[in-house]
């Protein structure tokens, strides 16, 4: 992740910015007073020019340049002129303009992507030290005013003219039966649906990375928590982000047959001591006192483990957090609502996130998270963890973990074979196509693929980055030890390998370049598992057990749950900010509370046998992701779509090879194609019926 520019006082200055600009453009829309008489006289005049086949085309067309043309984009004069020389009245004149934006496009964006590589190289592989004006070009994104530019020097409108936008509904009613071309030209047209200033932008970016500064300090000392015996149950020096590291360690805590369960209800308490803002406001970030989280006492340490410098003025006190997490969402509903005047085919965040990011309505996300939650297969699942645990359920279980299968191979042994085979990421690099043939692929197309794919020393643990044009390569960045290559890092490299094949596939096999790639990220991210579990084939070394497919399956349906549920939080709260856009930090409180303990009280009380409990509401990305959640249960049951289609199939090159041709169209069409039903949980359901019936004590 880039660094992320931070000035509070930069961000009162913009927001003042925004108010007048706002005000400015609100006098300005209504200022086009000439705007209605040229629309008639254009339409007149341009449909008696191109005739009357051409006039839906022509009304359209001109709504929608009307639609984003503002005074500084030039007076009825240049309007008139601008419509009259850019509208494309006859299929040759549109055919070239289409090719010609097509062509175009490609280079720009794959030049930019290009660029973006090339400076991030530093920061991102392991070539030496990084120095101070490294970061800057890392953090520098060449293509942020494009759309800007766009705008300024009228293509944007010349497409808006020619072609066009859609909603979602008319995208998937209709789509299904549109050509490739009209698939092309709708995303050409979507590319310039929004025409947002650019000091909103700012002031979006700059709400997120105060939301991120907020969630990247919430640290919990966990040496410093005690209990009422005043025992320390968590080691010295440990300390854990709410709440991803908060979940993993009450995760790795059901290995300790001793304490873990003590452990785990700590962590549920801190936990809903955040949810509910009674943490008391020093104990954050702050390993100088130790707290007792169900008393609430908190005192100076009794025993240091961590020199961190005293916060000085500090008043040992139990005084609450003052509502900051709620302030701190807020401010990231009130940057999003200044963008929902310059969208009108998605006026919210809400329709933005679903109508146009995931392309898949709401309501329909919201049907197939509640078939999961509410499914039978739920209290059949509890049933066997509670089996497994011998002992009731708890709230924090829907964290469990257990279900695991025991490799066959120790993580040794594997680190050995994989070692003495990959010494240097060229090695992989030359085992590419073998790798290929293996899951299927032809010896063509293997080798194609592989030529198309360069392997980078990466700094991080691994990620795959796609070309943008057809003229460039995908990268496979992969961590290589001194001594080679490790298990875990070939594993890693076998999924970031998986997302190499579609994005090359799918840039470089398909019919229309404004098609390329893949519905959304859960799409790529799918099909990279699909790879990543055939981890063991590559090496010559599969005979999987049933059991651990069984677990797998048992695992991913628990984890879905527990996803589901904090994903119809995250959609809940965003409507309820909407309908109080007004909502002071301590009333967004009071809502959250009361929206997770109702989901909870229909979903979870039944099994866990407790009632309003908050920890669904524990996720920072709920405070600091505009919305992101729903994406992970979306992400699970797309997955599972992908992978039983593709174990259908003999040959996951084959099927993987079909199922990418498809582009970027709407992902239900994308799924229909792939597998012969829409975007849904029917396949995680089923799996997960026949794993409960294959499953062994
Ligand atoms: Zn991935």
């Amino acid at each position: 992740m880039a660094a992320a520019y931070r000035c509070t006082f930069l961000f009162i200055c913009i927001s003042f910015l925004i108010f007048s600009l706002e005000t400015q453009m609100k006098a300005q829309i209504s200022s086009l007073v000439w705007m209605k008489d040229s629309q008639a006289q254009l339409e007149k005049e341009l449909t008696i020019k191109y005739g009357e086949a051409q006039q839906s085309r022509i009304q359209k067309g001109l709504r929608q340049v009307i639609d984003f043309w503002r005074a500084e984009d030039g007076d009825a004069a240049t309007f008139e002129d601008f419509v009259r020389t850019n509208f494309a009245g006859d299929q040759t004149t549109m055919d070239v303009m289409f090719n010609r934006f097509e062509n175009l496009l490609e280079q720009l964006n794959g030049h930019m992507n290009e660029i973006g590589l090339a400076f991030r190289q530093q920061s991102e592989l392991e070539l030496g030290p990084i120095y101070s004006f490294d970061e800057i070009f890392a953090a520098y994104s060449p293509g942020a005013h494009i759309t800007d530019d766009f705008f300024k020097n009228k293509l944007a409108f010349i497409v808006l003219l020619n072609f066009p936008l859609t909603t979602l509904n008319e995208r998937l009613m209709n789509g299904e039966r549109w050509t490739r071309r009209e698939w092309a030209e709708v995303r050409l047209a979507q590319r310039f649906s929004k025409r947002i200033p650019a000091e909103i932008n700012q002031a979006v970016a700059e709400a997120a990375s105060l939301t991120d500064q907020y969630i990247s300090e919430y640290n919990i000392y966990m040496y410093h928590l005690i209990d009422a015996n005043s025992n320390r149950l968590f080691p010295p020096k440990m300390r854990l982000l709410s709440h991803w590291n908060l979940r993993d360690e009450l995760k790795a805590d059901y290995n300790d047959k001793e304490h873990g369960i003590e452990k785990q209800k700590m962590i549920q308490k801190v936990m809903e001591r955040i949810v509910t803002q009674t943490i008391p406001e020093v104990v954050v970030n702050n390993p100088n006192l130790d707290w007792n989280p169900f008393t609430n006492d908190v005192r100076l340490a009794s025993v240091k483990d961590i020199d961190a410098p005293a916060k000085l003025n500090l008043k040992i006190s139990n005084s609450p957090e003052p509502d900051t997490r709620y302030a701190t969402l807020l401010k990231a509903f009130l940057a999003s609502k200044k963008v929902d005047p310059y969208s009108p085919t998605a006026p919210t965040l809400i329709t933005r996130k679903f109508d146009e990011e995931r392309e898949i309505p709401e309501t329909r996300v919201k049907e197939m998270l509640e078939s999961i939650l509410s499914s039978p297969l739920v209290p059949r699942i509890a049933k066997i963890m509670e089996e497994r645990l011998g002992r009731s359920l708890e709230p924090y279980d829907i964290w469990y973990n257990g279900f695991r299968a025991n490799g066959k191979y120790s993580e040794t042994q594997l680190d050995e074979i994989v070692k003495k085979r990959y010494p240097t990421p060229d090695a992989y690099k030359a085992d590419i196509p073998n790798m290929l043939m293996t899951l299927g692929f032809s010896k063509e197309r293997a080798k194609y693929i592989a030529d198309n794919i360069l392997v980078d020393p990466a700094r991080g643990s691994g990620h795959a980055a796609g070309a943008g044009m057809r003229s460039a390569k995908a990268h496979l960045r992969t961590r290589v030890g001194k001594d080679g290559m490790d298990y875990k890092g070939f594993n890693i490299a076998v999924h970031e390998m998986g997302h190499n094949v579609e994005q090359t596939l799918s840039l470089n096999t398909i019919d229309h370049y404004l098609l390329n790639g893949v519905p959304n990220t859960a799409f790529t991210e799918a099909i990279a598992f699909v790879f990543q579990a055939h981890d063991l084939d590559l090496l010559g070394l599969s005979t999987p057990d049933p059991q651990s497919d069984v677990l797998k399956t048992l695992n991913d349906f628990w984890m879905t749950y527990e996803i589901a549920g904090v994903s119809l939080v995250d959609m809940g709260i965003w409507h309820w900010m909407y309908d109080h856009p007004a909502a002071e930090p301590a009333e967004l409180k009071a809502a959250m509370l009361s929206i997770a303990k109702d989901i909870w009280n229909t979903y979870y009380a039944p099994v866990f046998k407790e009632k309003d409990i908050v920890l669904l509401a524990i996720y920072s990305h709920i405070i600091h992701s505009f919305l992101y959640i729903p994406d992970y249960a979306i992400g699970y049951l797309i997955s599972h779509q992908i992978e039983e289609q593709v174990k259908k199939s003999s040959s996951v090159g084959i099927e993987v090879e079909r199922i990418v041709k498809s582009g970027s169209i709407a992902p239900d069409l994308w799924m229909k194609n792939a597998t012969g039903s829409p975007v849904g949980s029917r396949a995680l359901l089923e799996a997960t019926e026949r794993a409960l019936k294959e499953y062994k004590k």
